[in-house]
């Protein structure tokens, strides 16, 4: 408080989402059975802008992963974070409330980034159950079973999807598995979820597919139903 007028109303604002006057505590307990949740991370990396959703973020890094893509970058990138094992709900917000007023300044938030989140379905929604104030978002390939994410459909504010491609063969070629999982998944949460929720991202992948594989894969997501798609470029 004390620095600008804009960052007194952010404090203020955030001091009420987290702070219950009427009843003299927080707004959370962290003796109760969701912070106590617990996952095993590799990392948190904080304070970052413009790849993991809106505003200021920090990403939270699990580090499973049922595929075996040629060109993650992913599994480098964890080997250069601190190496955090198992954490709970509460640890994991104790080491990120500090950022709280950079997610209120900027509308940002956590990020749960892998690997593969959604083998942590359980742990994402008690974390966003205790702390409904922060915004979620995930990073995922989808291409796990149905129940997680159904699970996380009331907790999830936005859906990261890494699409690879949506021809099988190259899916497969490209990362080892099928992606009949994917799509299913996709069409279930297209219906279940606010569709503005949901940023499918379509790379081009070199040796794997061409620009009319990626003109396919844009226009077999519109038909399910997408209307965020975003188009990257992977380096070799
Ligand atoms: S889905 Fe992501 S983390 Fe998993 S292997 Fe592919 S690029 Fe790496």
């Amino acid at each position: 408080m004390g620095t600008c007028r804009r960052c007194d109303w952010d404090s203020e604002n955030l001091w009420e989402k987290v702070y219950d006057k009427n009843h003299n505590k927080f707004r959370y307990d962290k003796d109760n059975e969701n912070c106590n949740t617990e996952a095993e991370i590799c990392g948190v990396n904080r304070l970052r802008m413009g790849t993991d959703g809106e505003g200021v973020r920090s990403l939270v890094v699990f580090d499973k992963c049922p595929l075996n893509c040629k060109y993650c970058i992913n599994k480098s990138f964890v080997n250069q974070l601190p190496t955090i094992k198992k954490i709970s709900v509460s640890e994991l917000f104790g080491m990120l409330k500090k950022d709280l007023v950079y997610f209120e300044a900027t509308g940002g938030g956590i990020t749960f980034g892998g690997g593969e989140p959604l083998l942590y379905a359980d742990f994402i929604s008690a974390f966003k159950k205790e702390y409904p104030f922060i915004d979620v978002a995930v990073q995922t390939s989808l291409n796990t079973d149905f129940y997680a994410v159904g699970k996380l459909v009331p907790y999830v504010d936005e859906w990261y999807i890494d699409i690879k491609d949506m021809n099988a063969g190259i899916y497969r070629a490209y990362t080892g598995r099928d992606n009949y999982s994917v799509i299913e998944n996709l069409k279930m949460l297209v219906t279940l979820t606010d569709k503005n929720k949901i940023i499918c991202r379509v790379p081009h992948i070199p040796s794997y597919n061409t620009l009319d594989d990626v003109n396919f894969s844009l226009s077999e997501l519109k038909k399910i139903g997408v209307v965020k798609i975003e188009e990257l470029e992977y380096i070799e």
